[in-house]
């Protein structure tokens, strides 16, 4: 059965917007990015990486119109009416709709999900289900008007990404993507988050996800992908990448980005992908406090993560 939909699961900063872009890079694949933020990002009318406004954008106008055939729902007059997933922005949030009866009510569904996972079970709620039918119509939506055979969706949910693997799990490939958690660190803190917020978002994330991930998907389903691996030698590992896909090897460096419409994620997306190299500041940026605590609170599970010594 052929690939349809390739989730990348990783903590934030860890690359997933350029591996999502270098993947994009093959004729046979669409980049979404955070797909699960464009209700919000049509909401907001945010920009699309085409450079035009999301509600002015003519790919997802049109995915917005097949989604009213497939689905019954207008998401251009009522872009919330499609809810793939909630997930806590950091910079851009849409208060009014960031309620708390609605982040509780998926709360709830999450915990409900993440029990059930970690025992190699899938129990989704009917919100989960809701949830879960939209994204395979986005994807569908995708692929059809696209002519695509893989879609890649980076909004980096593990829950999520596992749910819809349990779901179709023929046409549902996970990448697992880690970074050195030193550089998450450095990138995070550069943003402005605070050092003990930072370790532990990115160190809860890992923790939390890996036994669901062992308990859930099988081990031909998942790509474990290090950052450094893919920065440093993109062509090999890109390579291996679609085969895991099911496509064709493609010299995709050689290829411009053209037609790229991604919905929401890191800033990097609105840049010239440039020349791939390992990103690697945190070596000599990390102050020695934030060393020696990323240390004492996280460093056996970034080694255990592949990562040793500098
Ligand atoms: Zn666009």
């Amino acid at each position: 059965m052929s690939v349809r939909q390739a989730l990348v699961l990783s903590s934030g900063r860890s690359g997933s917007t350029l591996l999502d872009r270098l993947l994009g890079l093959h004729p046979q694949v669409r980049s979404l990015g955070e797909v699960v933020h464009w209700p919000k990002t049509l909401t907001l009318d945010e920009p699309c990486t085409c450079g035009e406004r999301m509600t002015q954008c003519p790919f997802w106008c049109s995915v917005a119109r097949h989604l009213q055939h497939s689905l019954g729902i207008d998401v251009l007059h009522d872009p919330y009416a499609l809810d793939m997933g909630l997930i806590g922005a950091t910079h851009l949030r849409d208060e009014a709709y960031y309620t708390l009866s609605r982040r509780m009510g998926n709360r709830f569904a999450q915990a409900w999900l993440w029990a059930g996972m970690r025992m190699g079970q899938h129990w989704p709620l009917p919100l989960v289900r809701r949830q879960n039918l939209h994204s395979l119509a986005v994807y569908e939506a995708v692929r059809a008007l696209s002519g695509s055979a893989v879609v890649v969706d980076s909004s980096k949910q593990y829950l999520r990404a596992i749910s819809l693997y349990r779901q179709e799990p023929q046409h549902t490939r996970l990448v697992m993507l880690v970074r050195d958690g030193r550089a998450v660190l450095h990138s995070r803190m550069q943003t402005g988050l605070g050092m003990e917020e930072a370790v532990q978002r990115w160190k809860r994330y890992y923790q939390r996800m890996q036994p669901c991930l062992a308990a859930s998907v099988p081990a031909h389903a998942v790509f474990q992908l290090r950052y450094e691996q893919l920065a440093a030698s993109p062509q090999d590992t890109l390579q291996q990448l679609f085969r895991f896909l099911g496509l064709d090897p493609c010299d995709v460096l050689s290829r411009d980005e053209s037609d790229v419409h991604m919905t929401a994620g890191n800033a990097m997306r609105f840049k010239p992908l440039g020349a791939i190299a390992p990103d690697l500041r945190w070596q000599t940026g990390l102050p020695a406090d934030a060393r020696a605590y990323f240390e004492q609170h996280a460093g056996q599970l970034n080694r255990q993560l592949g990562y040793h010594d500098d």
